[in-house]
């Protein structure tokens, strides 16, 4: 089943697929700012598997010296994507329509997270990334 997705003005839309996995909060200060809240939620999905659906002339891309980046939209200023070295490799979920079929397992860049922001959930948290060894518990089903 695709999953769907748009921007606050309508105009820009992607569908993704096949499945979504590795969905996390991000904490750190580049994503605070850029998306204008205490974290930013994203989930990764197979090489291949993301597409524009419409307005893709509309989607601007912001990318960092680091090699991370973001798409928006030019219209309404709603992110959609995340970026690595000119690729997208993530979505935001909080613009997927309805059930993405998967929930955030971990809270990522929390040495980072914006002082007035208590993180009150039982995830892992990580000061940085996790590191390569660890596997997010998964829920059966
Ligand atoms: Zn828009
Ligand atoms: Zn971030």
């Amino acid at each position: 089943m695709a999953i769907k997705g748009g921007c606050l003005c309508g105009r820009v839309r992607y569908e993704v697929t096949g499945p979504l996995f590795d969905a996390d909060h991000c904490h750190c200060s580049m994503c605070r700012r850029q998306h204008g809240a205490a974290f930013s939620t994203y989930a990764e999905f197979n090489p291949g598997d993301f597409i524009w659906i419409s307005g893709e002339g509309l989607v601007k891309v912001y990318e960092t010296l680091s090699g991370g980046g973001w798409c928006f939209c030019s219209e309404c200023g709603s992110t959609l994507a995340g970026t690595d070295n000119g690729k997208i490799t993530t979505i935001t979920l909080g613009t997927v329509e309805g059930d993405p079929g998967i929930k955030p397992e971990s809270h990522i860049f929390v040495g980072s997270r914006a002082q007035w922001h208590d993180i009150n959930d039982d995830l892992p948290q990580f000061e940085e990334r996790p590191p390569d060894s660890w596997e997010p518990p998964r829920n059966s089903g």
